[in-house]
């Protein structure tokens, strides 16, 4: 009997090692299977293995073509430029390495180095301080920059060069006192090779720090409120969580601008500093052998170019962890294009155990804590997103909130983590006011770094799981515990590993989030938020991202939570897991709890028209 397979039903295609696309059929089939005859080259190996098949890969007549053409166009170049005597290459080998011109390549690097090392300091202040909530330091910084930006750095180096004429004396002490702790004349100090690394640093500074700030820009909110909600501190949010992800848009911008930098260091020559391009100039002015010279110049900036890109495509590697599912190729890397694999490399993982399979020394941990909503308003401009909410969830129970889109269900649970604050009325848990600390009859409104400290008490699972994307899944989960609840790195991971296992993860400990399906990074999620043992967990609607047949997993996670002794607030749309599941059942709408009570009675005789027209819908 002859199968005769068609396309679809060969497992694995081999892949173009050059497109990663599969071949068309009729090429994979060719290459396939070499030693058989033509009709029976369609027949698929029963057992699906293709491994002692040999690839061979597509011929690309057009790709072949246009590189014959390139390195024909190439070759006329270098033809043009070696054999026309006039580019004067012997005069060019005699200067290239001569002592001046690499003592002026030095200069060159040094002013690149000290513009780049100060310049991208200082930026970086000034991009804090941009961002930052003082208006008054936020208007300084945008003030410099607007500044250091309008002058062209022509002028700020003569300025800056001529600084003695101004100010003869340079001094540090308290203004209007007699208190000096130095001084010095501006002519000794100021130097031209100074005002050359002034002019290049303060110049650069505007810039970069508008490039660090577009960076910071870049990065999901989602990942400031995760970072939040973990209670890391402010600091830590910034260089840890956000800086990491915003140097994917940082570093190719910056490097750009490096790039400029190294180039414009050439502007000096104002100042008759003799770097690279103002040493040349003083050659080629005495011995007037001007073009070989200045291809000495541009071979030495070439030379320079290529360092500064070979080294910016290993700092985007290094940024990149996480952001793709791959990383991309090593410029050495695609030089030597793998060979596509026709047999997976080792044998596949043992099966992760199921969600409820680890036991675990958390659970005997658990406690949960007493959430108490108190006349809860809260509005956005004009609307009025929270209405005198109160509510009471005892602790250890599991309470579920539904309602319709926009009413207001997102809020409350963000104003019990104090992401969101409220207008009037008081949230506590376990008594302990959140946003405020209270002396006698008094109450402190608390800082950022003190509302953070408090947060880690109430943990909170996003609709958008909101990992940490350049983190791997056990990074994720060790960050708060180390740096907010200051364990030991050791006990951390442990306890992270004892948590993925829990949530049947145990075998991604070292993937990074975006190479999960949405069901395991939410498991992720909700191991990440106990990691930090909570008294509180707030889910908001924790599955409405998944898929249908993802949805039960993560159910499933929080069901054995429900059973952990955890307080948990949950708002959802999976009206079965509610009945199941929760203690407490709260409807909402436009911005107030119309009902609440047990589920099996909301459910089967709600009181309300609306929670009525509602459940039709959703049921
Ligand atoms: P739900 O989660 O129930 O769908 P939300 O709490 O997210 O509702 O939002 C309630 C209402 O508040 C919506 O009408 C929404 O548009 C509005 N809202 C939420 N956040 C903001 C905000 N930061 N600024 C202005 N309006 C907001
Ligand atoms: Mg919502």
């Amino acid at each position: 009997m002859r199968v005769t397979a068609s396309a679809p039903s060969l497992v694995a295609l081999p892949q173009s090692p050059l497109t990663d696309r599969p071949l068309p059929a009729s090429t994979a089939h060719s290459g396939a299977a070499p030693r058989e005859t033509s009709q029976e080259q369609t027949v698929a190996p029963a057992d699906g293995d293709y491994s002692d098949y040999r690839v061979v890969p597509a011929r690309h007549a057009a790709r072949w073509l246009g590189s014959a053409v390139s390195v024909l166009l190439l070759l006329a170049l270098a033809q043009s430029v070696l054999g026309n005597p006039r580019w004067g290459w012997p005069v060019f080998a005699e200067w290239f390495f001569s002592e001046p011109v690499l003592v002026g390549l030095g200069r060159t690097l040094l002013l690149t180095a000290l513009g780049a090392l100060l310049g991208f300091s200082l930026g970086a202040l000034l991009a804090a301080a941009r961002v930052s909530r003082s208006p008054l330091l936020a208007s300084l910084a945008w003030a410099y920059i607007w500044l250091f930006r309008s002058i062209p750095l022509l002028v700020l180096l003569l300025i800056l060069n001529n600084l003695g004429y101004l100010y003869e004396t340079v001094w540090l002490g308290i203004p209007y006192t007699q208190l000096t702790f130095f001084s010095y004349p501006t002519t000794q100090l100021i130097s031209p090779f100074m005002a050359a690394v002034l002019g290049l640093s303060l110049n650069q500074a505007a810039f970069s720090a508008e490039i660090i700030r577009s960076g910071v820009l870049s990065v999901d909110q989602g990942q400031w409120e995760a970072a939040a909600a973990l209670g890391l501190p402010r600091r830590r949010q910034a260089l840890r969580i956000v800086l990491p992800q915003a140097m994917r848009t940082i570093v190719p911008t910056a490097f750009n601008d490096l790039i400029a930098l190294a180039k414009g260091t050439a502007n000096v020559y104002i100042l008759a500093l003799p770097e690279l391009f103002y040493t040349i100039q003083v050659i080629y002015r005495r011995n007037l052998e001007v073009v070989p010279l200045l291809m000495v110049a541009t071979v030495w900036y070439l030379i320079i170019l290529t360092v500064l890109s070979l080294v910016q495509s290993q700092v985007e590697r290094r940024y990149a962890r996480g952001a793709l599912r791959q990383l991309p190729k090593t410029w050495w890397q695609t030089l030597r294009p793998g060979r596509h694999r026709l047999s997976a490399p080792t044998a596949p993982a043992a099966a992760a155990p199921g969600p409820r399979a680890a036991a675990s020394a958390w659970q005997s941990r658990a406690g949960g804590g007493e959430v108490r909503v108190h006349g809860v308003s809260k509005s956005f401009g004009h609307h009025k997103v929270l209405d005198d909410v109160s509510l009471t969830v005892p602790a250890g129970s599991v309470t579920v909130i539904i309602g319709p889109s926009g009413s207001g269900k997102s809020t409350l649970l963000r104003s019990i983590n104090h992401l969101e604050r409220v207008d009037a009325g008081t949230i506590a848990i376990d008594g302990e006011l959140i946003g405020y600390r209270k002396k006698g009859q008094t109450l402190y409104e608390l800082k950022e770094k003190d509302i953070l400290r408090r947060r880690v008490d109430v943990g909170m699972v996003f609709q958008q799981f909101n990992l940490f994307p350049h983190l791997s899944v056990l990074e994720n989960l060790v960050e708060a515990p180390v740096a907010v609840r200051g364990a030991a790195p050791a006990e951390a991971r442990a306890l992270a590993l004892e948590l993925l296992a829990r949530v049947g993860l145990s075998d991604k400990a070292d993937a990074y989030p975006r190479q999960l399906s949405g069901g395991q990074q939410q498991r992720v999620a909700i191991a990440r938020a106990l990691a930090l043992k909570p008294k509180v967990l707030l889910f908001d609607e924790p599955t409405s991202a998944l898929d249908p047949e993802l949805v039960g997993e993560v159910l499933d996670v929080i069901k054995e939570l429900a059973r952990s002794g955890t307080t948990l607030i949950v708002v959802t749309h999976e009206i079965g897991f509610a009945r199941e599941v929760a203690d407490h059942l709260v409807f909402m709408e436009q911005g107030r709890l119309l009902e609440q009570g047990a589920p099996e009675r909301l459910l089967s005789a709600p009181q309300h028209a609306r929670t009525r027209e509602f459940l039709a819908k959703v049921l």
